[in-house]
This record gives structure tokens, sequence and C-alpha cells, in this order.
């Protein structure tokens, strides 16, 4: 593929929505990365044109099967003006793995990082800069070959589009209640958990909309065979401080590997905080709050960050953490996060590009 990126600028610019209205993924700036793939030609013609839509025939195996990944980060505009990716190679590395598990081929990494550049660069004032405001950025693959079989298609489109939005938190950081999903499983080892692609949200939504009917706005997902481990919460990571000590679940195959996840493992070792990442069961996890150790949970991920938990509903129990407040730690991750990803804290990692 030449590495040419080819540029066609919209003639027309869209209106921009004021920052305390924005919503989550509701609003597209005005242009999009394109490129497309065919067996013989590989990945070709990339382009940024007009954010427009586009046409595919009813037969495009994208409408069938499900063959599809997709990631998501955050480009940052800081107090001088400058505009920071967090750890987009990160991103672009998992959306290989992903291609690998859905049978998609592999895209170039860093060539996407510098169109990713090109494309934000362009775009530019559509990144919000009011405190908690960011632009999200939505990298995905489709299979676009016309045909019905159950097969790997031979055509594929890849895309990033971008969409400002809002504080995830516009009245402040806040906890939330979490449902113990003890019936519907989201993931099993050897099943895609460990992939970002769509069928596993699209079986999420049950659970979610059955959680959400009880009061609770996200569940706890168990493992799927023996329901008693605990893997991740809604579309986060999740983390445990247990009388001291920091617990996540280790990566065990049907769990997504989080950036959010890793940065935080990354800045606890650097904090000196004893943490480990291991098999951890609910009722282990039960057990520690009927004895006052659990000091704190939360969950983590690009959207929220942090968002601290404030009550688990399991076994027919309301457990509330840390009185239903935020506790210190997530705070404290809360602000060292975002402080680096938005150029107010030093990246002593080297995380921002
Ligand atoms: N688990 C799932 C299922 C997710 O969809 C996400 C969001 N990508 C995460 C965890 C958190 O990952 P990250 O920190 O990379 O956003």
């Amino acid at each position: 593929m030449t590495n040419k990126i080819n540029i066609t600028l919209s003639t027309t610019k869209k209106e921009k929505p004021a920052s305390n209205q924005l919503e989550f993924g509701r609003v597209f700036t005005d242009h999009m990365f394109v490129m497309d793939y065919s067996s013989s030609k590989g990945w070709y013609d990339p382009r940024i044109v007009p954010y427009e839509p586009i046409t595919l025939s009813p037969s495009s195996m994208v409408f069938h099967y499900g063959q599809t990944v997709f990631e998501g980060l955050k480009a940052y505009r800081t107090k001088d003006d400058k505009v920071l990716l967090f750890r987009p190679d990160k991103n672009f590395q998992r959306l290989n793995l992903s291609n690998d598990r859905l049978c998609i081929p592999q895209i170039d990494e860093e060539f996407l990082i510098d169109a990713l550049k090109q494309l934000v660069s362009i775009d530019k004032d559509w990144i919000p800069t009011a405190e908690g405001t960011s632009l999200y950025i939505r990298p995905f693959i489709i299979p676009t070959e016309y045909y019905l079989g159950v097969a790997p298609s031979k055509f594929y489109r890849f895309m990033i589009i971008l969409s400002p939005v809002g504080s995830y938190y516009k009245e402040g950081i806040h906890p939330v209640k979490i449902f113990v999903e003890n019936q519907y499983i989201r993931a099993v080892e050897g099943g895609t958990g460990k992939a970002k692609t769509g069928g596993n949200y699209a079986s999420s939504l049950k659970a979610q909309d059955e959680a959400e009917k009880r009061g609770y706005s996200q569940v706890l997902w168990l493992d799927g065979v023996e329901k008693k481990y605990i893997e991740e919460v809604g579309s986060m990571n999740i983390f445990f401080k247990i009388n001291g000590e920091i617990v996540t679940p280790s990566l065990n195959g049907s769990i997504l590997e989080g950036v959010t996840r890793n940065s935080i493992l990354q800045i606890l070792n650097h904090w000196g905080v004893p943490v480990s990442e291991r098999r951890l069961s609910m009722e282990e996890v039960y057990q520690a709050y009927k004895d006052g150790l659990l000091e704190e949970a939360f969950g983590s991920g690009t959207a929220a960050v942090i968002s601290p938990i404030g009550e688990f509903f399991y076994k027919e129990e309301k457990m509330l953490i840390n009185n239903g407040e935020t506790g210190e730690l997530s705070k404290k991750l809360y602000d060292t996060l975002t402080g680096i990803q938005t150029g107010v804290y030093e990246d002593v990692f080297n995380w921002v590009v």
C-alpha cells in the first residue's frame, strides 16, 4: 500500500454543538478516514473525506454475521491548545488482536496512528475545551463482500469517525450501583471476549436492560463456566481494594485487555501500592465485605476513566461499598489519569502523543 493519504476537504462546515450540550456519540465531525481491502490488493486507497453516509448492498456481509471489530480512544485539547492522544498504539495493537480473532486482515498500526493524527488535526476545531470533554475516536472495520455464505469476507472497509463528547461526570465523579449478573454471561474462554467485536456488545444488551429496570446502572459479569469468578463490569475492567491490596481479575482470554486497566496497573506499581492480578470469586469479595475488609471497588475504561462502585446487588442483598461514596484511591487514580491525558500532570510514562 502506498502511504499517501488522499485528502478531500469538506466544502461546508457543520455547526458545532455547545460544550454543555454534548452527549456521547451523537454528533460527528466534518471528516472521516477510510481505506479499503481486497484480497488481491491488500489495504488500499487510504483517504480523508467529508463525513457522509456510505452505500452498501443489502447482501453486504456486515449485515449478516457480525464479522466486525472496533476501537475507542480519545483526543484531548490542552490549556495551551495542543492536541493529545492517549496511548493510541495500544488501541491499534488491540485492533489487530481483534482482527486475528475475527479472521480480518491485519492493519499497519504505525501508518494508522499517523492517519489518525492527520484526521484529528484536520478536525481539531471540533475538540471541545471545557473540563472533562474530549473528542471520542472510533476506528472500525466492516466486511463488505456481497455474499451470504458464512466465511471470512474477501473485502473490508476500515474507517475512523470522530465525535465530540461531554464530560462523563457532569456533576462530579460519583459512584454507580452494580447488579451481579447470575443468569446471562458475556464471554467464555475460547470465545470472543478478548476481542472488541460487535457481537459481544449485542449479547450484553439483555442483561444490561434487565439490570436497568431494577435500578442498577451496569452488570458485573461472572465467568461463563462456573459463574463464580469476576470478569468485568459493564464495558469496563474492574478493580477492588481489599484490606489495603488492589486486586483485579487476571486476563484469562475472555476479559478485554483494557488500556485504562493496563495504565492503572503501571501507575499503582509506580506508587508502590500492592496490587495483584489473579482469579477472584464474587464469594471472596462478599466475604471481604462481611469482614469489613472491602474498602473500594471501581470500573476502568476509556469513557469514564474511573467509575467508582457504591453498591453491588448480590444474592438478593445490597452490599454498600465505602458508604456509597467515592473512595480515596478511585479519586486519586481518576485525577492522575485525567491529569496525564489532558497534559496537566507530568507524563512520566510517556503515554501521551
Ligand atoms: N471491557 C470491555 C468489554 C470494553 O468494551 C472496554 C472499553 N473498551 C473495556 C473493558 C475498557 O477498555 P479501555 O480501558 O481500553 O477503554
